[in-house]
């Protein structure tokens, strides 16, 4: 004879709060085993319970008794159900909860970064497209466009000093255009992955027109000139390079850059100003 064992559907519910459970509560489920072995124990229908005792009293007082049973389980699965759902809105409160400290960390730790590190950094390792200012080299209608603070101090020296001991750079161009960089925002020429020094502010070409990178810098210096150039960059503690020095890539006459850690470099800045004031005359 076939039937529907009377506790099916709790059956397949309890399989699925069971799968519930088993993540979210592993000592319930042992209990929920309990219960489904009860519901087994009294999947025989109220009829054939009736036709083995042979009496409708006991086949009815059976059925009802089956029937509570289902309705007890029914409440208590629903209990269950909604305590598993409690549970997991519970987890995602939590998560949410997580998500946002994790937020509120990243935007404390922001700031710090980014004074740290502003993102994409130049072949020197300074920050590109820095807080940066047009500045007058003295004794010249020339301006360089340099990063605010030491690396700019210490370039605008060196473009001072080169224009008074190695070569005027208000003389411009054969053209007659302006021919004194500061900074801009590209890549190394030929590179397109390493950004430039001129990004972030840090490096300057002098008399680009007369001196283009390239030409060996004894075509476009007197030995002189190159030698007063090395004893500038020598004065600077070697916190600046010039690209006519350069061994592994194309000399660049024209160019001078930072290469000192923003300590050394503020070291030698702060050496330029005490210098300074002991020039200046005394009050
Ligand atoms: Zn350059």
């Amino acid at each position: 004879m076939t039937y529907t064992p009377a506790g099916q559907g709790f059956l397949a519910e309890s399989e699925a709060l069971q799968t519930a459970a088993n993540s979210h509560m592993p000592k319930q489920v042992s209990a929920l085993d309990s219960i489904k072995s009860l519901l087994t124990g009294r999947q025989v229908p109220g009829e054939g319970f009736g036709k083995v005792s042979g009496s409708q009293t006991a086949s009815s007082g059976h059925q009802t008794n089956v029937q509570d049973g289902a309705q007890r389980l029914r409440d208590a699965m629903k209990r269950l159900s909604d305590w598993i759902g409690g549970v997991n809105d519970s987890d995602d409160a939590y998560r949410q909860n997580d998500q946002q400290r994790a937020q509120q960390t990243d935007d404390i730790a922001q700031p710090v970064r980014v004074a740290q590190n502003a993102g994409p950094t130049s072949q020197n390792g300074y920050p590109v497209d820095p807080p940066r200012s047009s500045r007058t080299v003295p004794g010249t209608g020339v301006r360089l466009n340099v990063a605010n603070g030491d690396a700019g101090d210490v370039l605008v020296h060196v473009a001072d000093e080169f224009n008074r001991r190695v070569e005027n750079i208000d003389q411009n161009a054969p053209t007659g255009e302006a021919d004194d960089w500061g900074y801009a925002h590209r890549n190394v020429r030929g590179s397109s992955t390493t950004i430039s020094n001129h990004a972030s502010g840090t490096a300057i070409d002098l008399n680009a027109g007369s001196h283009p990178r390239g030409v060996p810098v004894a075509n476009t210096f007197t030995p002189a000139q190159i030698d007063e150039i090395h004893n500038i960059v020598n004065e600077t503690g070697g916190v600046v390079r010039w690209g006519g020095d350069y061994q592994h890539a194309p000399v660049d006459g024209m160019h001078f850059e930072i290469v000192g850690t923003p300590d050394q470099v503020a070291a030698y800045a702060q050496q330029l100003r005490n210098a300074q004031q002991h020039q200046q005359p005394a009050q």
